[in-house]
Order: structure tokens, then C-alpha cells, then sequence
């Protein structure tokens, strides 16, 4: 898997942008100790900037002004890069799906490799996602 394979070079470096309230889930996501579990390379969960990153999460929910910052980030990344959608919002608009004021999922803006379902998910969901990302199987 490509993401693997440059992990095994420079570890895995994990960028969230951050919309709504799933940021916080991310926040404790970023601070728990079961990277450690993850097996492969090293993750790293705070990549201060995009361009630094491999994996792109977007956590909340992306209006048409935000997409032009989640676009942005996404461009500025290295390659390979991955996408994970975090949370009902970023998949789909969540609860506020059927908003003139916003996107109905961040697929509309990037390509997106994993959906992470929930409102909010789990903190324990985005590592499961980045393991079976890490493993091919995502
Ligand atoms: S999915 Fe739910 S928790 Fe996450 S940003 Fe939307 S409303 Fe907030």
C-alpha cells in the first residue's frame, strides 16, 4: 500500500482541518496513546502544516467559502496523499445536508479515500481508519 510504503520511510503525518465539532474528537483522537498500537510506521498525528502531511482529515463541515481552504490544503500536500472524511458532516453535510450554506460532503471539493461515520465518531474511529488505511484495507 503506498501510504505504508512511505511510512516505513518518514512515518505517517496526519493534518486536521478542522470545521466543526468533530475538530474536538480529532483533538482527542491526536492525544490518545493507541498510535502506539498501530502497526507499521509510526504515526504522527500533528503535522503543523499541510504540505508536511500525508493524510488530509477533515473534520466538520465544509461550506462552499471553507472548500477553497480544504482544496487549498490539499493541493499544498506531498504524494501520495490520503483523504479521511471525518464525521457525518464532512461525508455528507450531516445535519445541515440540505443548507444552501453547505457542501453536501467534501468529496464535492477533493477525493476522498475513507469515510468515518458518525456525529461525531469516535476518537478510537479515526485510528481504526488510519490502521486500515496503514494495512490496505480502507
Ligand atoms: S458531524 Fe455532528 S459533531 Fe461532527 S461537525 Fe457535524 S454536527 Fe458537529
Amino acid at each position: 500500500m503506498v501510504l505504508a510504503d512511505r511510512g516505513h520511510r518518514y512515518g505517517v503525518w496526519l493534518f486536521d482541518l478542522g470545521l466543526a465539532c468533530c475538530a474536538v474528537e480529532f483533538v482527542v483522537a491526536a492525544a490518545t496513546d493507541a498510535w502506539d498500537e498501530v502497526d507499521g510506521p509510526a504515526v504522527q498525528p500533528w503535522a503543523e502544516r499541510a504540505r508536511d502531511a500525508d493524510v488530509l482529515v477533515v473534520s466538520g463541515t465544509v461550506t462552499p467559502v471553507t472548500a477553497a481552504a480544504v482544496r487549498r490544503a490539499y493541493e499544498q500536500m506531498r504524494e501520495p496523499r490520503v483523504v479521511v472524511s471525518f464525521g457525518a458532516c464532512a461525508a455528507s453535510g450531516g445535519p445541515y445536508w440540505d443548507s444552501y450554506a453547505v457542501t453536501a460532503g467534501v468529496d464535492q471539493v477533493v477525493p476522498v479515500d475513507c469515510y468515518v461515520p458518525g456525529c461525531p465518531p469516535r476518537p478510537e474511529a479515526l485510528v481504526e481508519a488510519v490502521r486500515e488505511l496503514l494495512a490496505g484495507r480502507a
